[in-house]
C-alpha cells in the first residue's frame, strides 16, 4: 500500500505562500515565523487578550480554528433603486446628507441619505440614549458628506425625518464601512467586512464580532501562521482536496458559498479522520493481543438448546448468530455490538453465544441494568436451559449474605457456568475461574467504564454488548468505533399489531378496563426523569395510589418503583407475570427488557416529558403476544416539541426510524447520553449530516493503518500528534473503554 504515499511530503504549509494568501493586503506580509502572543497583535491589548483566553484562544492558530457560526453575503448585488424590500442586503452609495434626531421616547436616530447612479435611500441607525455620553460620537466622526458608505441591513419602509429625507425605503443598518476616498475603496481592516461573504462568530461580552473578524482576517493574511496538514497528502490528492491552510482561510473568508462548503468538508473530515484513526488503532491493538481461550463448535449444548426452544430462529437471528460465532472462533477477542429493536429477540442470540463458551469449558456472564431485568433473564434461562447440563446463577440483591457468598465461591471455583447480575457483577468480590465471554444487555444504560471493568474479570474475554436504542450504522461505527456491529432486523413472527394513540385520561382508563375484562393486563407508567429523585417519585406514587383507590378500585393493582426492597419488587413482578395482577402501575424501572406477553396495554402518563427513546422502550413492553396491543399516551402537547414527539410515536413503531428522528430533533449528545462518554465534540463535523464523510474517514483510517500501523511516516506525523493529544490515554493504554 506504500505506493499510495507520495515521495515528497510537505508537512508545513506556510500561509505566506502566494497561493494561500488572501489577496487583500498585499504589503503587509511579515517574514517572521514566530507565533506572536495575541496580546501584542494590533488592537488586542491585555483586556481583550484575557477575553480571548477565556474563549480558549491563546495563540494565532486558535484564532483561525475558531470557526464561524454562520456567513453573511455582503457582496453589493443591488443598486439603491433595486434593493429588495424586506430582505437583508449590502448597499453602496455616496453620503449626501446626515441628520441626528431624538424621538420623544428618548431614542436617538441617525440618518444618512446615500445615493448611487440609480437613486437615494436612507441609512438609519437607532441608538438608545445614554446620559453619560454621546451615543453618536463615533457616527459623527465617521459619517461625512461626500464620502462613500457601505451598509448592511434589512430594507424596510421608513417615515423619513426632514424635508430633505422624505419617507420611503430605508436600510436599518447592522454594520457599515466608510471609505476614506470617494472611490469606495475598502482600506485596511474595512476589507474584511464588505464586498465579500463575511463570517459571523459567537462572541462573549467584551468582544465585538467586528473586532474578532478583523483580527482573524489579519492573522490569516499576515503570513506568519504555521499550519500543519492533518490529512496526509495521498488522501488529499485522492479526494482533490486543498490543503489545511487553504481550508482555514476559506472557512472564514470564502469567495463563494461553494468554496465555503469545500473548506468545511476538509475541516470536518480532519475531525473524523482523527477519531476514526484512533478507533481503528484500538481495534488493531485488540487484534494484536490474542485471547488465551479457543472455541470450537461442539454442539453438545447448542443442538439440544435449539431443539427445546419452542420456536425457530428467524433468518436475521441466524445471520447474527453466525457473525458472532465467526468472531468467537477467531484468535483475537471479540468486541461486538448487537443492535436490535425492542423485542427483536436478542436474548436467545446472546444465550447461544454463552452456550458456545460453556461448551468449550468457559464461563459466561450477562450483565443487565436493573434487578428486575436480571431476574427476568434468570427466568428465561430457567425456561430455555431446563434440560441442559448447564449450571447458572443469579447474583441478586434479594439474596442473604450467606446465599450470596455461596454463589460467589462457586463462581470462583468454576462450578457455575453462566452468571447473571446487575452492576453487582463488576464488584471486586466477584471472581471467575475462567470467564471467556461477557455480555452486556441494554448497554445504553451503562457507562463505558462498565465494559472495561467487566472485561477485567477475565483473561481476555470476548465481549458482546446489546442495545435496543438502535442508531444508523455510520453513527454506530463512530460512536462504537472500537466495536464491530451486528444488526438484528425485524421482529420474530407471531407478534400482534401495536397501535399508538394520544388519548385523554378517561379514555385511557376506559380502554384499560376493556382489556382487563377480556383477560389481558395493562401497564400504567409514570416515567421518572431520575429514579432517585425523591420528590418526583413521591408524586408518582401518590398519583398511582390515588388511581388504585378510585378508578381501579375493583381491579387487582400493583405499584412498583425503584425504592422498594428487592424482594418486594420481585413479588409484584411475579404476580404480574402469573396474571394475578391486572394493572401494574410503575415508574421507569420497567423501561427495559420486561417481557410479559399477556400485557397488551401500555399507558404512559406525562408522555410529553420524555424523549422518543424512552417512550419507545416503554411501548416495547407490549405487542409481545398474539393479542393486538395498544400504547396510550397521556400528554400535554401544547409545546411544539412535545407535539412533534407524540406525533412521531403515533406514526412509527420502527426503532431505527425513531432514533433517526430523535437524533434530528435533539442531536446526538442528548439522545445518546452516557454512550457519548469520551466522544469528542466536533466543531465542523456533523454526526448525522456528514454520514458520507464519516464512512470515508472510517475507510481511510483502515487504509492508513494498514500501510503505517505506528503512524511513523512523516506524512502522518501531524495526525499522530493530534490523536495523542486528543485521545491520549486510550491510545497509549490500548484499552477499549
Ligand atoms: P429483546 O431483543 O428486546 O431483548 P427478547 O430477547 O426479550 O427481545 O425477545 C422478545 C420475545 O421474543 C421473547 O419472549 C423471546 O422468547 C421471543 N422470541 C425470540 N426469538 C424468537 C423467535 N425466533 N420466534 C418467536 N419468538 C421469539
Ligand atoms: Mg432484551
Amino acid at each position: 500500500m506504500t505506493d499510495r504515499l507520495p515521495r515528497s511530503r510537505t508537512l508545513v504549509t506556510n500561509f505566506a505562500s502566494k497561493r494561500h494568501r488572501l489577496n487583500i493586503l498585499p504589503n503587509s506580509v511579515s517574514e517572521s515565523k514566530i507565533s506572536t502572543p495575541l496580546q501584542y497583535l494590533k488592537g488586542v491589548g491585555p483586556a481583550r487578550a484575557e477575553v480571548l483566553a477565556q474563549m480558549g484562544i491563546l495563540q494565532p492558530l486558535d484564532l483561525v480554528t475558531y470557526y464561524p457560526r454562520d456567513w453573511e453575503d455582503r457582496r453589493v448585488r443591488f443598486s439603491v433603486r433595486e434593493a429588495p424590500m424586506g430582505e437583508k442586503t449590502a448597499l453602496r452609495g455616496t453620503i449626501r446628507s446626515i441628520d441626528f434626531s431624538i424621538t420623544r421616547s428618548q431614542l436617538g436616530i441617525a440618518t444618512a441619505a446615500m445615493e448611487d447612479r440609480t437613486g437615494r435611500i436612507n441609512a438609519v441607525w437607532f441608538k438608545k440614549l445614554n446620559p453619560r455620553y454621546d451615543v453618536f460620537s463615533s457616527l459623527r466622526h465617521h459619517l461625512q458628506i461626500g464620502k462613500s458608505l457601505y451598509v448592511y441591513g434589512s430594507i424596510e419602509w421608513g417615515p423619513g425625518s426632514r424635508s430633505d429625507l422624505p419617507a420611503g425605503r430605508q436600510v436599518r443598518v447592522e454594520d457599515f464601512s466608510v471609505c476614506t476616498d470617494t472611490e469606495a475603496t475598502l482600506a485596511g481592516d474595512e476589507q474584511f467586512h464588505f464586498e465579500r461573504i463575511v463570517p459571523l462568530y459567537t462572541v462573549p461580552e467584551g468582544l465585538s464580532e467586528r473586532f474578532l473578524r478583523s483580527l482573524i482576517g489579519r492573522v490569516l493574511t499576515q503570513g506568519t501562521l504555521q499550519v500543519h496538514n492533518l490529512i496526509p497528502e495521498w488522501l488529499r490528492r485522492k479526494n482533490s482536496w486543498q490543503d489545511r491552510a487553504w481550508a482555514l482561510s476559506h472557512i472564514h473568508f470564502p469567495k463563494t458559498l461553494l468554496e465555503k462548503e469545500q473548506a468545511r468538508e476538509i475541516l470536518a473530515f480532519e475531525e473524523f479522520l482523527a477519531l476514526e484513526t484512533a478507533l481503528a488503532r484500538l481495534r488493531l491493538e485488540v487484534k494484536q493481543h490474542p485471547k488465551t481461550h479457543r472455541y470450537t463448535l461442539r454442539r453438545n449444548l447448542l443442538t439440544p438448546f435449539r431443539e427445546h426452544l419452542g420456536f425457530e430462529f428467524t433468518a436475521p437471528q441466524k445471520r447474527v448468530i453466525r457473525e458472532i460465532f465467526d468472531d468467537l472462533m477467531k484468535p483475537e477477542p471479540m468486541n461486538r455490538l448487537l443492535q436490535g429493536d425492542v423485542g427483536s429477540g436478542k436474548t436467545v442470540v446472546a444465550l447461544s453465544a454463552m452456550l458456545l463458551a460453556v461448551e468449550n469449558g468457559g464461563q459466561a456472564a450477562l450483565m443487565a441494568p436493573t434487578e428486575i431485568l436480571a431476574e427476568q433473564h434468570a427466568l428465561t434461562f430457567a425456561r430455555f436451559l431446563r434440560d441442559l447440563p448447564v449450571r447458572y446463577a443469579l447474583i441478586s440483591g434479594r439474596q442473604t449474605p450467606g446465599q450470596k457468598k455461596k454463589i460467589l465461591d462457586e463462581i470462583a471455583a468454576g462450578h457455575i457456568d453462566l452468571v447473571i447480575g446487575t452492576h453487582a457483577l463488576i464488584q471486586k468480590r466477584v471472581r471467575f475461574s475462567r470467564l471467556t465471554l461477557a455480555v452486556i444487555d441494554e448497554q445504553h444504560r451503562f457507562g463505558v467504564e462498565h465494559r472495561t471493568l467487566l472485561r477485567e474479570k477475565g483473561g481476555v474475554p470476548d465481549i458482546l454488548v446489546m442495545t435496543a436504542t438502535p442508531i444508523p450504522r455510520t453513527l454506530a461505527l463512530t460512536l462504537y468505533g472500537d466495536l464491530d456491529v451486528s444488526i438484528l432486523e425485524g421482529l420474530p413472527p407471531g407478534r400482534s399489531s401495536l397501535a399508538t394513540y394520544h388519548v385523554s385520561e378517561e379514555e385511557a382508563y376506559r380502554r384499560i378496563r376493556q382489556a382487563v375484562s377480556t383477560g389481558r393486563q395493562a401497564y400504567v407508567v409514570y416515567p421518572l426523569v431520575s429514579e432517585s429523585d425523591k420528590l418526583e417519585l413521591k408524586a408518582a406514587v401518590q398519583e398511582a395510589t390515588l388511581l388504585k383507590q378510585t378508578v381501579f378500585k375493583d381491579l387487582r393493582v400493583g405499584v412498583l418503583h425503584g425504592q422498594l426492597a428487592a424482594r418486594e419488587k420481585e413479588t409484584i413482578m411475579d404476580q404480574f407475570r402469573r396474571g394475578t395482577i391486572d394493572v401494574l402501575m410503575a415508574t421507569s424501572i420497567i423501561e427495559v427488557g420486561i417481557d410479559v406477553p399477556n400485557a397488551t396495554v401500555m399507558t404512559i402518563q406525562h408522555a410529553e416529558r420524555f424523549g422518543l427513546s424512552t417512550l419507545h422502550q416503554l411501548r416495547g413492553r407490549v405487542g409481545r403476544g398474539p393479542s393486538p396491543s395498544i400504547c396510550l399516551l397521556i400528554a400535554d402537547v401544547r409545546s411544539e416539541d412535545a407535539h412533534r414527539r407524540i406525533q412521531i410515536m403515533i406514526e412509527t413503531t420502527d426503532g431505527f426510524v425513531l432514533s433517526e428522528k430523535d437524533l434530528e430533533l435533539r442531536g446526538p449528545g442528548e439522545v445518546l447520553g452516557p454512550m457519548q462518554h469520551g466522544m469528542p465534540a466536533f466543531k465542523m463535523g456533523h454526526l448525522i449530516r456528514d454520514a458520507r464523510l464519516i464512512q470515508q474517514a472510517h475507510q481511510a483510517a483502515e487504509d492508513l493503518l494498514e500501510s503505517d500501523p505506528e503512524l511513523k511516516n512523516p506524512d502522518h506525523a501531524s495526525l499522530r500528534q493530534v490523536i495523542l493529544s486528543q485521545y491520549g490515554p486510550k491510545w497509549s493504554f490500548g484499552a477499549t473503554g
